[in-house]
């Protein structure tokens, strides 16, 4: 039995089906971008109408958006379990808190992450000369996990600096990589860790100071709140010691022009040296409007709620032939709402295709920004599932797809996904797809 879902807009939006009429459009891509919460929505606009500059401005507006602005900052911080001292950095996106996270790493800090990570966990690091960075094979359990990290940080060399940067849910499984076990072992070794919520948080309550990890970065987009805020939240040592990730207005507390006509600056100590330009104030506010929220729904009973779909669509998906889900761990691994597979005989991107053209579904079809782990799953699952549509190939599928949900999902998208999954697989699609313009249409 399957509570009823919270209202997130997008589900009332028709989508046009190829084979004529229109149906309510399946959102099942949470994983990418997941619809914004009407509460959010109603809470910006609400909001929207009034705002000002912030920290800068005497005038009443101001101050408004200053303390908005700030409240968010510690709901946040409340919503993440931060600790005392832990301050919340307001950033675009997880990419860019992790991107602000290598700048202002020590020198000769070593970095050390899963080769199975989204390219936002992998590729920020060792950019600087006076960093480095190593990947480390996909385990296969998230024993494994925990042994190889802690192989790896014993055996650095030389004994500097480390930090290690770790998912907590898998964009590409779903799978739930063991955290608080993964920050134990980095601390036991002298290093630091950072947590990609990115998946994670939209789905299960995450407690900073209960999994012990330094940092925590998400994306306001995948927390049901619109694109273009993200959040660093955590230790401030190295984020205070450090030049500013960006350079201008509001980072400073004193620029003046020295005798011989060089800057003097002075930066701010405190979050602000990290957050020059006008900040993105309603993004900020829209994150915490999605905060409380989740809050105010309950985390456990949002989760159980999803634990039950998610049943319900791999029972849904098994029945299916010729599909192959993909995983790190193993199909018994606990995970969230997000699962990939393949398709026997099917080209990925047609049946992604297929799925929105002839059912009204959306969901993602690729390499997921995770290309060394799903090119490894996709050659140890590949079924012939390269060729066009129907028209099978010997070579590893060049792709996957993937479905993912959350809150507000209504039950009858995950039954409509399987029945068509289903429909396409044993009668076929009714179009034929081709590629066009790197975009698969009928
Ligand atoms: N990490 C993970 C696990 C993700 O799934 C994503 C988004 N797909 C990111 C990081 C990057 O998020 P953003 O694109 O919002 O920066």
């Amino acid at each position: 039995q399957v509570a009823a879902p919270l209202p997130v807009l997008g589900h009332d939006v028709l989508v046009p089906l190829v084979t004529g009429g229109q149906v309510p459009y399946a959102a099942l891509d949470y994983a990418a971008s997941a619809p914004a919460l009407r509460r959010v929505w109603d809470d910006v606009a609400a909001y929207a109408p009034y705002y000002g500059s912030v920290h800068r401005g005497a005038g009443h507006l101001s101050q408004l958006s200053t303390e908005l602005f700030e409240n968010s900052r510690a709901t946040v911080g409340e919503f993440l379990g931060c600790r005392p001292g832990d301050e919340v950095v307001f950033t675009r996106s997880t990419t860019d808190s992790l991107n602000l996270l290598a700048a202002v790493l020590p020198p000769g800090t070593r970095v050390f992450a899963f080769e199975s990570e989204h390219h936002a966990a992998l590729l920020p690091w060792g950019r600087r000369a006076d960093t480095a960075v190593t990947w480390l094979d996909a385990p296969r359990s998230p024993e494994r996990a925990v042994e190889a990290l802690e192989r790896a940080l014993a055996a650095r060399e030389p004994y500097g600096p480390a930090l290690v940067c770790v998912t907590g849910a898998s964009n590409v499984t779903g799978e739930l990589w063991p955290v608080r076990e993964l920050a134990a072992a980095a601390h036991a070794h002298g290093a630091r860790i950072v947590l990609d919520a990115a998946q994670l948080v939209p789905h299960q309550a995450v407690d900073v100071t209960a999994l012990d990890v330094d940092w925590v970065a998400f994306s306001g987009h995948k927390l049901y709140a619109p694109f273009g805020a993200g959040v660093l939240a955590g230790r401030t040592d190295w984020l205070r010691r450090a030049e500013p990730y960006l350079a201008g207005g509001g980072a400073t507390r004193r620029v003046a022009r020295g005798a011989a006509g060089e800057p003097v600056v002075e930066w701010h100590e405190t979050v602000a040296r990290h957050e020059a330009g006008s900040p993105n104030v309603i993004g900020a506010y829209a994150i915490a409007s999605a905060c409380r929220a989740l809050t105010a729904a309950g985390p456990g009973r949002l989760a159980a709620r999803e634990q039950a779909l998610l049943a319900r669509l791999r029972a849904g998906l098994a029945e299916v032939p010729g599909v192959r889900e993909i995983s790190l761990f193993g199909a018994d691994a606990p995970r969230v709402g997000v699962v990939s597979f393949v398709v026997d005989g099917w080209n990925s991107s047609h049946f992604a295709a297929a799925l929105s053209a002839e059912y009204g579904i959306g969901v993602r079809d690729g390499l997921f920004c995770a290309h060394p782990l799903v090119r490894a799953l996709l050659a140890e699952n590949s079924g012939g599932a390269a060729g066009e549509c129907g028209a099978p190939d010997e070579a590893p599928a060049a792709s996957a797809i993937r479905v993912s949900f959350g809150v507000g999902t209504p039950e009858e998208h995950i039954d409509r996904f399987v029945r068509a999954a289903g429909e396409l697989v044993t009668r076929g699609a009714r179009w034929t797809y081709r590629t066009e313009g790197g975009r698969c249409v009928p």
